[in-house]
């Protein structure tokens, strides 16, 4: 059920039960962060992994202190330019934090998310938000309130509709728990825009694969849809495939001189954030086409550019 109440809103949260919320980068799937039973709904519902850390949200850094999460001094720099924001910062964790929030990690991961109605609701709370994105684990995140009603909206409490969102893409997740910060997701803040504010290169060798477990996120098949993704061009694919039978996803050009049917360039200007934001919804409408095979294509690896092309790798291990 969709709702615009932010009185309801709280009203369910405080009732430990789920409810979609919106932010910049992806729609959440939040609980009240201290409240295990709740948490453990969310687990449920999404069937993530047990093992798989959620993200805690709140509306200052100030709220994070009193909780007794400290950041270090990197973070706090980063913070204040780029929080609220699409940046995720992992600190060392308080006992006040319940285990199943960070899977037993000794480190837990906070974000303070720039959309004007979330914010407003947290401020309304008396305890973070658990998130993960709103969708069943390794589907394709939701951008929209309708996205999210489609796959869990008979499962959970309500979604909070908040318009399309903003970033389009997960937040980048940056560890500060060792003097290097380590960069552990690709996400809607660029590296460039990081590495310019802290003044030194990330530590980039924990961006991961299969081989860490901490971080399902950064599996290397997730965000799959249903029909078999690859990445390429069309024309990569014509031994077992016909134009027909293909949609294609693109950055800027359309295959003018190709017989497609379906095409979907992301930013006829050219421009990486405005295909970010488009990304997760081109993907769920070609998948939703009846074609046989998704295409997409490599998108110019700088800014979000990266990110891009980190989701779309994952898609394409379909
Ligand atoms: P999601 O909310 O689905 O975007 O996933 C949250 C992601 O945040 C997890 O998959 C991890 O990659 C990351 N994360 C959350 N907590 C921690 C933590 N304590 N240490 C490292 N990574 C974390
Ligand atoms: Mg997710």
């Amino acid at each position: 059920m969709t709702i615009t109440s932010l009185i309801e809103a709280k009203r369910i949260l405080e009732a430990g039960q789920l409810l979609a919320i919106p932010t910049e980068t992806v729609y959440g799937l939040a609980a009240n962060g201290f409240d295990g039973n709740a948490i453990a709904k969310i687990y449920e519902v999404k069937n993530r992994p047990q093992f798989n850390p959620l993200i805690l949200h709140s509306n200052s850094l100030e709220r994070f202190q009193n909780w007794g999460v400290q950041l270090p001094e990197l973070a706090l720099k980063l913070a204040k330019i780029h929080s609220p924001g699409p940046i995720t910062f992992v600190v060392p964790k308080s006992p006040q934090i319940p285990d199943i929030v960070t899977a037993g990690h000794s480190s837990v991961a906070i974000r303070i998310p720039n959309h004007a109605l979330t914010l407003e609701l947290l401020s309304m709370l008396n305890f973070p938000l658990a998130a993960p994105s709103a969708n069943l684990s390794g589907t394709v995140s939701p951008t929209t309130a309708e996205h999210v009603n489609q796959q869990l909206g008979h499962l959970i409490g309500g979604v909070l509709d908040g318009g399309e969102c903003t970033i389009g893409i997960e937040s980048t997740i940056v560890s500060f728990v060792n003097p290097i910060p380590q960069l552990l997701r690709i996400g809607g803040l660029s590296v460039e825009a990081i590495e310019d504010v802290i003044g030194m290169p990330l530590d980039q060798s924990k961006l991961i694969n299969n081989e860490n477990p901490i971080a399902p996120g950064m599996l290397s098949k997730h965000y799959a849809p249903k029909t078999a993704l690859r990445l390429g061009q069309p024309e990569d694919f014509l031994t077992n495939y016909k134009y027909s039978e293909m949609a294609f996803i693109g950055f800027n050009n359309f295959n003018k001189h190709l017989p497609l049917n379906h095409q979907f360039i992301l930013s006829p200007e050219g421009n990486l954030a405005e295909a970010a934001q488009k990304l997760f919804a081109a993907i769920r409408q070609a998948d939703e086409l009846n074609v046989k095979l998704i295409v997409a294509e490599v998108f110019p690896n700088e800014y979000l550019g990266r990110a891009i092309n980190d989701r779309l790798s994952r898609a394409a291990k379909n």
